[in-house]
């Protein structure tokens, strides 16, 4: 494994650099990921994502004909590491380019792939994830609604529930019961649904951050037409497990964490315990020391990645590793940040006298969120344990 960038790849890295150093809208986008619904934050949001992508910097690994650059993972991955740097928002568009996008790469028709594929990218079409239902959350297979044909089109009864940023989405990739006399795992279809399509009904929910991050979803007689289909009718649980192997890359990316890291150590140098900076507290130094060597495994774990696919290795084991490893990591700064602050951890974001500006109060709820979200942990080391280590099955 190589872990230098070459001379090329470096001058890359200073030219994305002063890119967002320019660019980066400086007010009233907040970090993006709190899903307000008004009009002019949405359309600052998909503002911020079209430059991006216009300078070059989105999907650059996706295919031309649709948009894409086809260039190799690394330049993408130090885009990352450099909008990370940058404290930039996140992209409005991060379903469909991270999960999505590639999927449809892979399975869906031509015509799917030249309808859909470049207005992800310029954040035209926003979209959201239909996957959970009361009642199916990590036995996700259990779904229960129905989609009938009828002549040309998919006729949608049920609901779904916790779907991240339905109130401003244009589209829902979504998992349906197509056979309900099958065997669970077989009589699904992943389809793709307009959101503006006359009995589909979006309610916020609110989450312990305070955001309406995610939302119910109804149905009600929703008509899709059927070359909206991804895959075959009644194989859809094939397709939907391509987009969870892209959705737990995507939400264990380690790039966040050295960030974190490094505010929490900066946190901890300005509180004073026993009259002395926490860093020199022996406690909480063993508590950073381990905290800083998960970080750096991770760092390896995702260099040792990106050697993979350019030499176009298929992941294994190591892929599915990201999603627990990578969110537990986060949490578990944000919670010694959080016993860092003691008392002064509960006020609120506003507050004049709150430390680090309130980021960590915020931080610690969300990305507990992303502990469970796309599958929880008990989950991951389940798949982990069965497919990767070959273990028998947990009943
Ligand atoms: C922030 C956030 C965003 C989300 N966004 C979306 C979205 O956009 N679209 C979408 O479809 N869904 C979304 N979800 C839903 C998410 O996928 C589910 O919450 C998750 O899969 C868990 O399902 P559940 O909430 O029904 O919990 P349950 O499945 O009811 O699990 C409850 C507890 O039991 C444990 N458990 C369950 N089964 C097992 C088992 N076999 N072995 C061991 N332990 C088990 C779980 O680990 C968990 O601790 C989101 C969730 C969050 C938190």
């Amino acid at each position: 494994m190589d872990l230098n960038f070459t001379p090329e790849e470096d001058e890359f890295r200073l030219k994305v650099r002063r890119f967002l150093e320019e660019n980066i809208p400086k007010s009233g986008l907040g970090d993006g990921r709190e899903g307000r619904e008004d009009k002019a934050w949405l359309g600052r949001a998909k503002e911020w994502q079209r430059k991006l992508y216009e300078a070059g910097y989105v999907a650059m690994a996706w295919p031309k004909e649709f948009g894409g650059q086809a260039l190799e993972p690394v330049r993408q991955s130090i885009v990352n590491d450099e909008l990370v740097r940058a404290k930039a928002p996140y992209l409005i568009g991060g379903s469909g380019l991270g999960m999505l996008g590639p999927t449809l790469i892979s399975w869906g028709t031509e015509e799917q792939k030249k309808r859909y594929l470049p207005k992800i990218l310029t954040a035209e079409e926003i979209w959201c994830q239909g996957y959970s239902e009361p009642g199916s959350g990590s036995d996700l297979a259990s779904l229960r609604t129905r989609a009938e044909i009828v002549g040309d089109e998919f006729v949608v009864n049920g609901q779904k529930v916790w779907t991240s940023g339905a109130q401003y989405s244009d589209m829902m990739f979504c998992l349906v019961r197509t056979d309900p006399e099958a065997p669970k795992h077989r009589g699904i279809s992943y389809i793709l649904i307009d959101m503006h399509a006359p009995g589909v009904t979006v309610r916020p929910l609110v989450q312990m951050t305070g955001d309406r991050g995610f939302n119910e979803v109804f149905f009600d007689n929703v008509r899709v037409p059927r070359k909206n289909l991804v895959g075959k009718l009644n194989e859809g649980w094939i397709v939907a497990n391509a987009t969870l192997f892209h959705e737990r890359n995507m939400l264990g990316s380690a790039s966040g964490s050295e960030q974190r890291f490094n505010r929490l150590l900066a946190l901890a140098k300005s509180i004073q315990r026993n009259g002395r900076p926490l860093t020199e507290d022996a406690v909480f130094r063993q508590r950073l020391a381990d905290l800083e060597i998960r970080v750096e495994a991770m760092r390896l774990h995702a260099m040792r990645q990106l050697t993979d696919q350019i030499r176009g290795r298929q992941p294994g084991i190591e892929a599915m590793i990201n999603k627990l490893v990578g969110t537990e990591l986060n949490h578990d700064l944000a919670t010694a940040a959080m016993e860092a602050m003691g008392d002064d951890s509960l006020l609120a974001r506003d507050e004049q006298s709150v430390l680090d500006k309130g980021y960590w109060p915020y931080e610690w709820m969300f990305s507990l969120g992303l502990v469970i979200g796309g599958g929880t942990s008990h989950i991951q080391k389940n798949i982990i344990a069965e497919r990767g280590l070959k273990m028998p099955k947990s009943r």
